[in-house]
């Protein structure tokens, strides 16, 4: 490959291009890295257990670091906004932040979420601008799912949330459900058969080897075409084009008509290729790939006095270097890296 490379894009401001010539146009940013759920396979309680050092407040970006940070970011072409965590709903007054940030751009702005405080969050937040929810569900069936959520969460708390933000119009709702050998792959079916029907996008990840404390291994994983070939048995599919350059989610419909499910294969079918997503972690690191080891440290630069148009140069260096192809490389060896976890980096 050659050197970083730039285009005129759809906008009519100067587009940084990666080393793979990918434009950068979300960002996950991280509020948090506190999470309510001890999710056997993110936030394990060996591992975040109560003597667990989270970062301290001072370390953690404000709302007006995050805002600042956002606008410099949409000036270099990002358009998607996704808050995550840790769990992004224990951070206080979170609809402020997203007050803050929706006058920024034409922005699609949007949330993942376990769900557990949603019911009382979704009108605040569809209120202070936020456009869509995607809630995470790993089973309606509350012995599997509160031995995934290892906090005793009851299902039906999270359903109440989802039927709240229906209510609010954060429309489409993205329900996702994480597939892990041996513990949930009996929930797929009561899933699909639960979410057809109800306009809601039910999507199926296959676990991952983020982080370095779930012990993952390639076993653990349910492939793709099993998922698709479970649920096409009782209810026939068919896949669907991807609505858009980079999206993650593979995309079938029920030929029934009764909606679609979307599969996010990052173990079996990697999209790095067309991966236009950067992170910025609680504490204000930017991780070019979910699955880097290194962050470059953006809350150094806010706070030693840089002027956006310095923090701008900053960020269109980091993207121009970007070579991460992380999930096309995946192997034994690179599952044993030392990476950063999924609770910190956000999903
Ligand atoms: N707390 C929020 C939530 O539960 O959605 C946001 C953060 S959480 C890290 C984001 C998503 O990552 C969740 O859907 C979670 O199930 C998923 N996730 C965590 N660890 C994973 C892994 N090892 N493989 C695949 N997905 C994972």
């Amino acid at each position: 490959m050659g050197p970083p490379q730039s285009m005129r894009g759809p906008h009519t401001f100067h587009v940084t291009l990666d080393v793979f010539r990918r434009p950068l146009r979300d960002l996950r940013i991280s509020v948090t890295d506190r999470c309510n759920f001890r999710c056997v396979y993110c936030m394990p309680k060996e591992v975040f257990g109560k003597d667990y050092a989270f970062l301290p407040q001072a370390m953690v970006l404000t709302f007006e670091e995050i805002a600042r940070l956002v606008r410099i970011f949409v000036d270099l072409g990002v358009e998607k906004i996704r808050l995550t965590g840790g769990e992004p709903l224990v951070r206080r007054d979170l609809e402020k932040l997203v007050a803050m940030i929706s006058p920024l751009g034409e922005l699609d702005i949007t949330l993942t979420t376990n769900g557990s405080l949603l019911a009382a969050k979704a009108k605040p937040l569809a209120d202070a601008g936020l456009k869509r929810i995607t809630v995470s569900l790993d089973s309606l069936d509350d012995a599997t799912f509160k031995k995934m959520n290892d906090v005793d969460f009851p299902a039906q708390k999270v359903l109440d949330g989802i039927a709240a933000s229906e209510a609010a119009g954060l429309a489409p709702i993205k329900v996702n459900m994480v597939v892990r050998r041996g513990l949930n792959e009996d929930s797929i079916l009561p899933m699909a058969r639960h979410f057809r029907g109800t306009g809601h996008i039910l999507r199926f990840i296959e676990y991952m080897d983020v982080g370095s404390s779930n012990g993952w291994r390639l076993d653990d994983v349910v492939p793709m075409r099993e998922i698709v070939a479970t649920i096409d048995k009782e209810f026939p599919l068919e896949a669907l084009e991807p609505a858009y350059r980079g999206e993650v989610a593979a995309r079938y419909r029920y030929k029934d008509g009764a909606g679609e499910i979307g599969i996010i294969s990052s173990v079996t079918q990697p999209f790095c290729a067309d991966c236009t997503r950067a992170r910025l972690s609680a504490d204000g690191k930017l991780y070019t790939c979910l699955f880097a080891t290194e962050g470059h440290d953006l809350r150094a630069l806010l706070r030693s006095g840089k002027s956006d148009d310095e923090i701008r140069a900053a960020l269109e260096a980091v993207w121009s270097a970007r070579d991460d192809r992380y999930s096309e490389l995946r192997s034994a060896e690179t599952a044993g890296l030392k990476k950063i976890e999924m609770s910190f980096i956000g999903g």
